[in-house]
């Protein structure tokens, strides 16, 4: 029923899924470019059709909402909300005798502008492990936001742009979001506000925020900009920026230096180490494919008792 072929195929289906290289039908789970291509017909949820075609100029798409089945020969995909950004899903495939769950990329905690990650039963449960090494737990999220405003509030009184590096699709909505609801005044690139219409297309409330411009990017406000905006051309000229960045991978002290930022924040759009467990209890599998993390993880599955691979050879051998 499954293969994989460079990418994970529903083999009855004929879908290739995640998969970064053009097929005749490809399943994208959500719309970053690590887990997509210009197939020649996508399957993916409404929202992310809608990013799909933005990011790729067009496209033909085949549109599965959440929850609705769509028999494929004698394959039912299903999809389920996957916490991660507008759009993203986990891919459930049955075929009467087997199901399998691709989570793609997923987190399970509270999130300002993803529908809540819904976790069904499989049997098969292919994973998403970025996080995968125990240091990798998020601290309270409250805590991080608290600490986020105040720092923010300091760099706007002192009459300085706060300019927040955050990826166009997802993280730059979460945090425009969770920064008007706390009352500051944000400015998004343009690059980032293209991708917030569909947001609002598709019902998402952002709050109250205005375009970055180059007249008005020195006034203390919060700048929302893509991370390689940094060293492009396009970038705008702002006047001693403290500079932001909002990842999971804060919680390395190297991450600071690495991305040349003033503080970075562990604000993740990933499960951490604990959520990955979490998933693995709610889905019940009989065998977890590990993809997208560290192999060690594969190990840490093994000693809680499960049966774990990770996804590649081992998945061809397992299967056939
Ligand atoms: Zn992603």
């Amino acid at each position: 029923m499954f293969h994989y072929d460079r990418a994970l195929k529903i083999t009855r289906a004929d879908v290739a899924v995640d998969a970064t290289h053009r097929q005749p039908r490809g399943f994208i789970s959500h719309a970053h470019s690590d887990h997509m291509a210009r197939h020649e017909l996508a399957l993916c949820t409404p929202a992310t059709g809608l990013l799909y075609r933005l990011r790729m100029r067009g496209g033909a798409v085949m549109e599965i909402p959440y929850r609705r089945p769509l028999e494929f020969g004698d394959v039912r995909l299903t999809t389920y909300p996957a916490g991660h950004c507008l759009g993203s899903a986990m891919l459930l495939a049955e075929d009467g005798e087997q199901s399998l769950l691709y989570t793609g990329d997923f987190k399970l905690g509270a999130s300002a502008t993803a529908e809540p990650a819904e976790l069904p039963h499989a049997e098969i449960l292919v994973m998403e492990t970025t996080y995968g090494v125990s240091r990798y737990r998020m601290p309270p999220r409250e805590e991080v936001l608290d600490k986020f405003e105040r720092l923010i509030r300091i760099t706007l009184d002192a009459g300085r742009p706060a300019v927040v590096f955050a990826y166009a699709l997802g993280k730059a909505q979460e945090v425009t979001r969770l920064l008007t609801d706390r009352g500051l005044a944000v400015r998004q690139h343009p690059a980032i506000a293209a991708v917030s219409q569909v947001y609002h297309q598709c019902g998402v409330d952002l709050g109250p925020y205005e375009l970055l411009t180059h007249e008005n990017c020195n006034q203390p406000a919060v700048a929302i900009v893509p991370p390689r905006s940094r060293n492009s051309g396009a970038a705008f000229d702002f006047d001693a920026p403290v500079k932001f960045a909002v990842t999971g991978w804060s919680i390395d002290e190297s991450t600071r230096y690495r991305q040349g930022v003033d503080y970075a924040l562990p604000i993740s759009d990933h499960a951490d180490f604990d959520e990955l467990f979490v998933a693995v209890e709610r889905v019940q599998p009989r065998v977890i494919y590990c993809t997208h993390g560290p192999e060690s993880f594969v190990d840490r599955l093994r000693e809680a008792g499960h049966e774990a691979f990770p996804l590649g050879k081992a998945w061809q051998k397992r299967l056939f």
